[in-house]
């Protein structure tokens, strides 16, 4: 008989993320406004899509395996060399090479509950043994907590999202550096920088590279290049070798790395979305008070607002895509209270404010 591995036919099914196109096919819509992934509505840089396009011809060619024009551009930078970086497949792939790298199967890797999926679905997809924390009540992460459970449960691996998805707070760069002194020396600090864009690089934590910290960054928010999966990691070149040991050669997309260099060379287009996203914040405060609920003040492009309970929450994500809007809202307590809604252009937003106008209208004349 034809059995899987054993610690791979254990692993149960889950699906990290249910995409809007499975939403539409289920609902019949053929439009949804898509509001629910932290995707950038205001595209990608025109650049890249000029040089992406004029590139497409030699789509008949692998990509440099090695990334080494965009590694180049990106240790000019961060400050560090190309020997630092690795290039992968969006974050989520790179994040599966630190886990596979670090964690053998029935090791343990420690994470703040109900953040970021795909780290809980690299862990158990590699039989790792998965320990959480709770947020704290105001949706920040419990970095003492994760450092003591890391100590208690002697984790070889330790995940932190900053600014943090998805509550959207941030913790400070003196916070990032006591904890990530605070941890045991043999493990390794995942620290998932996917909204970096969206704050100032001096609020961060320093390159400074150690053999302790795989620092992640990504084209998928707010260079709006979600789509083409392309993001790397800053990391000991030590550790970039290790991952060159288990990394897919020819896993990144061509075309993407085209669009990813074209993208760096265009800050001005950048700087314009982190304005219009902190424009997006203020408006999703702004209904929120309006309509009596409160908000966590993000650092991101999205926002969490309060429902009061997970159970109106998930109301209003169902109503919101009876009405053509998809947002997701977290599942874990205590978070599990609020929706989350991504930055939208203009029309977006006023489309999001009118759906839930309309919705907490509704439930007065209950
Ligand atoms: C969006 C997101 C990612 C995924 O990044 P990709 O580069 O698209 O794989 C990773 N981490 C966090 C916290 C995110 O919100």
């Amino acid at each position: 008989m034809i059995r899987p591995a054993p610690n791979i036919d254990a692993v149960p099914a889950s699906t990290p993320f249910v995409g809007p196109e499975q939403l539409m096919r289920e609902s019949g819509r053929s439009e949804l406004v898509r509001l629910g992934a932290n995707e950038s509505a205001f595209g990608p840089s025109p650049k890249a899509v000029a040089a992406m396009s004029a590139e497409l011809e030699r789509l008949s060619w692998y990509g440099d395996p090695e990334s080494y024009d965009l590694r180049e551009a990106l240790a000019a930078k961060h400050g560090c060399r190309t020997e630092e970086l690795v290039v992968g497949a969006g974050i989520d792939d790179v994040m599966g090479l630190a886990v596979r790298a670090f964690v053998e199967p029935g090791a343990t890797a420690i994470t703040t509950r109900g953040s970021y999926p795909t780290f809980d679905y690299h862990v158990r997809g590699h039989s790792g043994h998965l320990a959480v924390v709770p947020y704290r009540d105001d949706g920040t992460v419990d970095l003492d907590a994760l450092a003591e459970a890391a100590h208690r449960e002697r984790a070889k691996i330790v995940y932190l999202a900053n600014p943090d998805n998805p509550s959207g707070t941030f913790a400070t760069r003196g916070e990032v550096e006591r904890f990530a002194a605070a941890l045991p020396d043999d493990a390794l600090l995942f620290l998932d920088e996917a909204y970096a864009d969206f704050v100032d690089e001096g609020e961060l934590p320093p390159p400074g590279i150690s053999d302790a910290v795989v620092r992640t960054r990504t084209f998928s928010k707010a260079y709006g290049m979600a789509g083409a999966r392309i993001g790397y990691a800053i990391a000991s070149q030590s550790n970039v070798q290790t991952f060159g040991k288990i990394r897919l050669q020819y896993g990144v997309n061509r075309n993407a790395q085209v669009g990813a260099l074209a993208s760096l060379a265009d800050e001005t287009f950048r700087e314009r979305v982190v304005r219009e996203t902190a424009d997006a914040r203020e408006d999703y405060y702004a209904i929120a008070s309006e309509l009596g609920m409160g908000h966590i003040r993000s650092r991101t492009n999205f926002v969490c607002i309060d429902a009061g309970s997970a159970q109106r929450a998930n109301r209003i994500v169902k109503e919101l895509l009876a009405r053509g809007v998809w947002i997701r809202k977290p599942g874990a307590p205590p978070l599990d209270r609020y929706v989350r809604v991504s930055a939208g252009t203009p029309p977006m937003r006023r489309a999001f404010a009118d759906a839930l106008r309309e919705i907490v209208a509704s439930e007065a004349a209950a």
